[in-house]
């Protein structure tokens, strides 16, 4: 059974304003209920428990007449014997929060807080998806990125999500490295990839093609696109590095608009008057979580549209003609502005976990946490969804793996840097990979410390500078391949030391001009015991001089995974400063 989907799933309602249809629905819903609720009410006991033992199935069907309960159907005992376990029925509880309350009374807006009374859920099987950075809707399909994959989950009908793209795989003759955002435009669902790349997946044919070819640029600018949006034939592309956004359309490449100083958070478009596109930008203080959001059209920045200063730990904005959302404070809470001058109209307090939202071509918002879609106006919308592609094991953005990551200090100064390209998952042209650690800026020689006390696994106390011709060697690699292989990042890390910390962390410690004679292989460390100093060895810097591009590189690893993986820019700089300086939520 690939599909295995709870009795009480109700069929969606899509004209919810005729109140007859929602008592139809109702009366549809008890109806449903009613007819699984011996299994649905208890939910614990096997029902096959209950059957006294019989010699033979036939037995059951000529019982004796005082055992037989009158209102015992004939057909029971088939029914017993295909009975599979029913998920229990989705819930989700959102107490009012008085803080909350007070701020949409001091900001005159209207409090939203969806419910059961007032929300569906759609609850899918464990780990199907963990903290989705993206969810797009094209038709009854919403598409759903998560885990660098991206997933497919109809909507129409509950059923196990299908898996369409995951990193390594090769779409249009590209390795896919990591999705990053999507876009369903027109003619197709747009991926875009850390490295650069948009990927298109025709609606109709389902076959993937180079929307934007990063790669073969081989330049060795920094650019870092962060999100992409669109509207009618505009492409949108969010930069963070030097802070602009891109329109491509038609393998036209055009720098519209040059924004303030800040992190670039996400970009959404919206129909305009003239049929200019809405473009609004989300914006998160270089030095702060606060957020700000701005409106771009035609040449310049839109002055009247003025958003009350509210905003703070922003992740992602949705635009439509009547309104525009902000997810805002890492995902629990959602802000409704008016479109055109940017009054707050509404705050909607979150049920736990929101990191994504989304809408359907008819107005309706979906909200995706952890393994669950919730349907605000759709109280009816309810199902628990088995099967489907699941993640296997500890999972790098996993939020309760990472608040759980306690008692580390940084390996070096008391600030992680502030560019986000030298942030894990910021791409590297270069070699036609993406960064796996934080870069700290510190002048050679400098002392490196152990950021939790652990093992040493790795420590190359014998490492030699490699000729010129093996950085050239790797970087034809890349280019062959398309992307960095494994040998090539080791290489390019040059001398390093690694640390097993107790809670399956591995701390890595990279770029180094020397290893303390005490680091040995096997040996424990303790928090803040010397490693080494800081360098340039493995950097293609080195290959210039001896003090070219000094730092160090630190990597934090969960299993195969980097920490900072499948999150967003501002979510891994607010991880690794929590992680690493001890920063409040
Ligand atoms: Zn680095």
């Amino acid at each position: 059974m690939p599909n295995s989907v709870n009795c009480s799933t109700i069929p969606p309602v899509k004209k919810q304003t005729i109140s007859s249809l929602i008592l139809l629905a109702c009366l549809l819903a008890i109806l449903t209920l009613a007819a699984c609720s011996p299994v649905a009410a208890s939910g614990e006991a096997e029902p096959s428990t209950a059957v006294p033992p019989s010699p033979s199935p036939t037995a059951t069907a000529s019982p004796p007449p005082t055992l037989a309960p009158p209102a015992t159907p004939t057909a029971a005992p088939t029914a017993v014997a295909t009975y599979t376990p029913t998920p229990a029925p989705p819930q989700f509880s959102n107490p009012p929060d008085e803080a909350l309350a007070q701020t949409a009374v001091a900001h005159n807006a209207e409090l939203l807080r969806p419910e059961p009374a007032n929300t569906g859920l759609w609850q899918y099987a464990a780990n199907t998806f963990i903290h989705p950075l993206a969810l797009v809707v094209h038709q009854d399909t919403a598409y759903l990125l998560d885990g660098g994959r991206v997933l497919a989950l109809d909507l129409a009908r509950p059923a196990a999500p299908e898996l369409l793209l995951s990193p390594g795989d090769v779409a249009a003759g590209v390795t896919v490295i990591e999705p990053l955002d999507l876009f369903a435009a027109p003619d197709g669902l747009l991926v875009l990839d850390r490295a650069g790349d948009v990927y298109r997946r025709d609606w109709d044919t389902a076959a993937w093609s180079l929307e934007r070819d990063d790669r073969p640029i081989g330049d060795t600018s920094s650019h870092y696109y962060v999100a992409l949006d669109g509207q009618a034939d505009g492409r949108f592309l969010l930069e963070t590095s030097y802070k602009y956004v891109m329109d491509y359309v038609d393998g036209q490449q055009q720098a519209l608009w040059m924004l303030p100083e800040a992190r670039a958070v996400d970009v959404a478009a919206a129909p305009g008057a003239d049929d200019i596109p809405n473009v609004y930008v989300l914006l998160q203080a270089l030095d702060s979580d606060a957020g700000s959001l701005r409106l771009y059209r035609d040449t310049a920045s839109v002055t009247s549209f003025r958003p009350p200063e509210i905003i703070t730990q922003p992740r992602q904005v949705v635009a439509a003609d009547t309104a525009v959302y902000v997810l805002d404070e890492n995902g629990r809470r959602l802000l409704v502005f008016a479109p055109d001058n940017g009054r707050l109209q509404q705050i909607w307090q979150l049920p736990a976990a929101v990191s994504a939202i989304g809408q359907t071509p008819d107005g309706a918002l979906l909200l995706a946490g952890r393994d669950r879609l919730y349907f605000p106006n759709q109280p009816l919308r309810l199902a628990a969804i088995s099967g489907g592609p699941q993640l296997v094991g500890p999972q790098p953005h996993d939020p309760a793996f990472l608040a759980a990551i306690g008692g580390f200090s940084s390996p070096i100064g008391p600030n992680v840097s502030p560019r986000d390209l030298q942030m894990p998952g910021a791409p590297r042209h270069y070699r036609l990979g993406v960064h796996q650690g934080s870069d700290f800026y510190w002048s050679l020689g400098s002392p490196v410390y152990a950021v939790a006390e652990g093992t040493v696994i790795r420590a190359m106390h014998d490492y030699t500078p490699p000729f010129p011709a093996e950085f050239f060697a790797w970087q034809a690699e890349a280019q062959q391949l398309g992307y960095t292989s494994e040998e090539a990042l080791d290489f390019y890390r040059g001398r390093q030391v690694w640390i097993q910390h107790a809670n399956g962390l591995v701390s890595r410690y990279v770029h180094l001009d020397s290893i303390d004679y005490r680091i040995q292989e096997g040996q424990p460390v303790t928090q803040g015991q010397l490693i080494g100093t800081v360098g340039n060895s493995g950097s293609p810097g080195s290959l210039e001089s001896e003090d070219s591009d000094v730092h160090l590189h630190f990597e934090l690893w969960l299993g195969d995974h980097y920490l900072g993986q499948f999150l967003r820019p501002v979510e891994t700089r607010y991880w690794i400063e929590r992680i690493l300086l001890g920063r409040a939520p």
